[in-house]
């Protein structure tokens, strides 16, 4: 789910030509399949902490965002947001060859977070979770 700046990978050759080299590992939101991605907001980021130590990602979280009211709890919970601090200011990965799989796995264009996607999509992108 989550960002690569350049890959052998043929569907990638869009990052050799990026107008924003590592736009997609500055600001990004993490899924799962048994975790959406939002945390309640007590939780947060120790939580977010707890989990990228447990996998081993070197991820920092950020912030929430899309904060969201439960009304049957009384709480908040929101999207967690995290950035990367193995992005270089050149906008290169310091950490390539060792880069998380989620990284690995992520496709030039698959998501809002590659600055080749449509904004219609970033849009959609934008609409809020719904708590699990
Ligand atoms: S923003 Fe898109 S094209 Fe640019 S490096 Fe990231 S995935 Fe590649
Ligand atoms: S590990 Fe590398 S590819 Fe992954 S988010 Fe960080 S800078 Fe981007």
């Amino acid at each position: 789910m989550l960002p690569v700046l350049y890959s052998d990978a043929p569907q990638n050759h869009l990052c050799s030509m990026c107008p924003k080299p590592g736009h997609c590992c500055h600001e990004f939101m993490l899924s799962s399949d048994n975790h959406n991605g939002s945390f309640w907001e007590e939780e947060w980021p120790q939580l977010a902490q707890q989990r990228l130590g447990e996998r081993n990602l070197p991820f920092v979280p950020l912030r929430l965002r899309e904060l969201t009211l439960d009304k049957e709890s009384g709480k908040r919970f929101g999207v967690g947001v995290f950035t990367c601090p193995k992005l270089t200011s050149a906008g290169r990965c310091s950490i390539y060859e060792d880069r998380p799989s989620t990284c690995r796995d992520f496709q030039a264009a698959s998501s809002p977070l590659c600055c080749f996607i449509k904004p219609a999509l970033v849009k959609e992108a934008a609409k809020p979770h719904e708590r699990e």
